[in-house]
């Protein structure tokens, strides 16, 4: 966990994004209630970067010299794919890696059915062997159906990148 990687705050109209990025592994804090005056600070601080599509807080973090991305995208496979442009971040998917969505707590693997049949449909536990619980708020993960869906869209997002990285050579 941790081992370097970048970590982020999201401003308030970044949420898609934090949930995306959590899912590939990120930490990445996200509050719709957050203040630009308190995401400048928890940035400060905890030596987050933060990802925001609000012109005046980037340039405040620019200015305090807290490391901020400006979004400009509107819909969320461009912008993961101008994000991962921007802050190099990695789009393999590892569920072993995986953070909540929900939450951002660190997720503990299991094949433990018995652990998680209180809050596992009957027929995912039938139908998966392994099993995420979030150490945090306590919701349970598996590979489901929108798993696939996950990986169509990050595979959308590299193909937008390969296409861009055409456009420039
Ligand atoms: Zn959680």
């Amino acid at each position: 966990m941790g081992e370097g990687k970048e970590k982020f705050i999201a401003d308030t109209m970044m949420g898609e994004v934090a949930r995306w990025l959590r899912i590939l592994g990120y930490d990445v804090l996200y509050n719709r209630n957050y203040s630009d005056p308190q995401i400048l600070r928890i940035a400060k601080a905890s030596k987050r970067t933060i990802i925001t599509r609000d012109r005046g807080l980037h340039v405040k973090a620019i200015k305090n010299k807290i490391k901020s991305i400006y979004i400009y995208s509107d819909k969320i496979e461009f912008r993961l794919a101008e994000l991962a442009s921007k802050a190099r971040i990695d789009l393999e998917i590892n569920p072993d890696k995986s953070r909540c969505p929900e939450c951002n707590g660190v997720l503990v693997k299991t094949t433990n059915k018995e652990s998680v049949k209180d809050r596992v449909p009957p027929g995912a536990l039938q139908a998966y062997d392994k099993f995420y619980i979030c150490i945090k708020c306590g919701k349970v993960y598996w590979e489901g159906s929108h798993w696939r869906n996950i990986k169509r869209i990050i595979n959308d997002v590299k193909s937008i990148i390969k296409s861009k990285n055409n456009k420039i050579a």
